[in-house]
């Protein structure tokens, strides 16, 4: 058995931030990765990242604008720790190599984003995820953080109430193994796939939030998932906001620009909740064109999109056959984001001694009912930080619990062979698919106690099909159908969560939104909704929202 002081499951930013303070503090840290580190999600992000670096700017207003995003339901404290620290994140980005795009002086580029009150998004052209991956890679090579990379964590070790490792399953080599650490750190990252339309890498099928919860942690705000409105109309590959950030808009089948008549104000940069419900409105009303609506960008030129959104125009013209610089895109929303996540404090701490998490995995809330566009990205350096420090102290005043004998080894053990001796069944393909269609369907940008019923009687027969989940690769090496399985159950155990949460939450608030009651319901529904397993069955609990400065009021673009 190999031990560490630190585990970190998750190469994406949140991890690798995390790992540099683990390293700093001197300690033994460890990464695993199902995927090579800079295959991580993190690596696709396009627009960029917020922090209120001019003097015209202010942390506050960045916070103000984050809390009216989040239709009041983020927690402050929090998101004043984002937008105070945001600045001085950018900067150490920039002093590790991050190379961002520039302004006419030569100082860090800004670009207006969805429902900012500033031009505030940092940017490295259209591949801001690309460069501060890479950056931080290359830290983590310089730092000498041992990584397992291609190996899937398949459980959390806890015992007596402390977290003691993982199980994981070496890709190579299809053996499962212990790795035993004082502390465990999750940052695997957002569940897209349980939608059939995603923009998400297909590997973000929410592992380690599912894995936590059968461990006794707590879930938070898992029925708030985030549709992106620009998504490329049949592969769900994304089209940054900072497309309409630099002048693209929205039209109809009439050519209309329609946001005029949703958000006068703000037009096509309102928040992200507000332009999906728009299009998805023009869609069903019969203005949309074969399910869609058309970006606009032709009126930037040629020379514009090849130096702020190169990446955008390529995987139009490869993924959807059209040239931007001569034809509108067809856009429709798609899944992008999960607010919800495992509930943490300020520091990161799950409700499990030793076991910590950061980045899209975790829930603080610092986005609250809808994040807006930039804030992701800085989520992922901040609090990757905070949790890398905060799991330092910890270790470094901790001694290693032991780790409990080879239950949890050849409990994993058991499973596996269970599936691989298994001989008739179902495929993962069918059930994964005829869920995460009726996820869309049910449980999108649209909802409705009808609709939620259908789908969470569909959670539970799919649930009960996975029991018979049949592979037809028996082999050792590279045994990715085998890894299906386990991610088909993470996806079957977070659908119901998201399900559950929509059909309790009887409000309408930020991306969630209910047709039978379409109003924000302050009175009866400003709190987290709180998710944890008792008697084998998952239960919602719910607890306030912090607020500190801003009081709700209603939210207009
Ligand atoms: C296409 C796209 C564009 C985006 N653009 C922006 C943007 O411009 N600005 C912004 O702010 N946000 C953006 N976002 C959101 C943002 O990129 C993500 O929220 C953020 O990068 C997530 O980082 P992370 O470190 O939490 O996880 P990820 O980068 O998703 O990494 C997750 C890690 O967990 C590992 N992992 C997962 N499960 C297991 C397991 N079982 N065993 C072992 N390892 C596991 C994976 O291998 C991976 O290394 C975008 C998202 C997408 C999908």
């Amino acid at each position: 058995m190999v031990i560490h002081d630190i585990i970190i499951v998750g190469a994406g930013l949140a991890g690798m931030r995390a790992a540099i303070e683990g390293i700093k503090a001197n300690l033994n840290v460890a990464i695993v990765s199902k995927v090579h580190p800079i295959r991580s999600h993190s690596v696709a992000a396009q627009g960029g990242i917020n922090a209120a670096l001019k003097k015209e700017d202010s942390w506050e207003d960045h916070a103000f604008d984050t809390i009216k995003g989040s239709d009041y339901l983020g927690d402050q404290d929090v998101i004043e720790i984002l937008c105070k620290e945001a600045p001085q994140n950018i900067l150490e980005l920039e002093r590790m190599g991050a190379v961002f795009s520039r302004d006419d002086n030569g100082a860090i580029a800004q670009r207006p984003f969805g429902a900012l009150s500033f031009p505030r998004t940092c940017f490295a052209a259209d591949r801001t995820g690309h460069t501060l991956l890479h950056v931080m890679y290359e830290q983590i090579l310089k730092s000498g953080v041992w990584i397992y990379d291609e190996w899937v964590v398949v459980s959390f070790v806890v015992e007596e109430g402390i977290c003691r490792g993982v199980i994981c399953m070496n890709l190579f080599s299809g053996k499962l193994h212990r790795l035993h650490a004082k502390a465990v750190v999750l940052a695997t990252g957002g569940y897209g796939r349980v939608y059939r339309h995603s923009t998400n890498a297909l590997i973000n099928t929410g592992d380690g939030m599912a894995l936590a919860l059968k461990a006794g942690a707590r879930l938070m705000d898992m029925e708030f998932v985030q549709f992106h409105p620009t998504t490329l109309k049949n592969t769900g590959i994304l089209v940054t906001e900072g497309a309409r950030g630099e002048g693209g808009y929205l039209i109809n089948s009439k050519g209309e620009r329609f946001m005029s008549k949703y958000a006068p104000n703000a037009l096509e940069l309102a928040s992200r909740d507000v332009v999906s419900r728009a299009e998805q409105t023009e869609i069903n009303e019969g203005r949309g064109i074969d399910g869609s609506v058309l970006l606009d960008l032709r009126h930037l030129g040629e020379e514009k999109i090849a130096e702020r959104l190169p990446q955008i125009r390529q995987l139009s013209i490869d993924f959807e056959g059209i040239d931007p610089v001569e034809s509108p895109i067809p856009v429709k929303p798609g899944a992008h984001y999960s607010m919800g996540g495992i509930e943490v404090d300020l520091n990161c701490k799950t409700n499990i001694e030793g076991l910590y998490a950061a980045g899209e995995c975790a829930c603080f809330s610092v986005h609250g009912a809808n994040r807006l566009g930039g804030n992701s990205l800085l989520d992922t350096i901040v609090f990757g930080r905070r949790a890398g420090i905060a799991v330092s102290e910890y270790v470094s005043s901790t001694e290693l619990k032991p780790f409990p004998e080879d239950s949890a080894l050849l409990e994993a053990g058991h499973r596996v062979a269970i599936i691989l001796n298994r001989r008739k069944g179902e495929k993962v393909s069918v059930l994964r698919d005829e869920l995460a269609g009726i996820m869309n369907e049910k449980a999108g940008v649209f909802r409705d106690e009808t609709g939620l019923k259908e789908a969470l009687n569909k959670v539970y027969e799919i649930k009960d099909r996975y029991k018979n989940v049949v592979i037809e690769d028996k082999s050792d090496m590279f045994n990715t159908e085998l890894q299906s399985v386990f991610e088909l159950g993470s996806i079957i155990t977070l659908a119901e969560t998201i399900v559950l949460g929509a059909l309790n939450r009887r409000e309408s608030r930020g991306a969630h939104f209910r047709l039978d009651y379409d109003k924000r319901n302050d009175e009866e529904w400003l709190k987290h909704s709180i998710f944890f397993i008792k008697d084998g069955e998952i239960k919602i609990d719910y607890k306030d929202v912090t607020i500190t400065r801003f009081q709700p009021t209603e939210r207009k673009y």
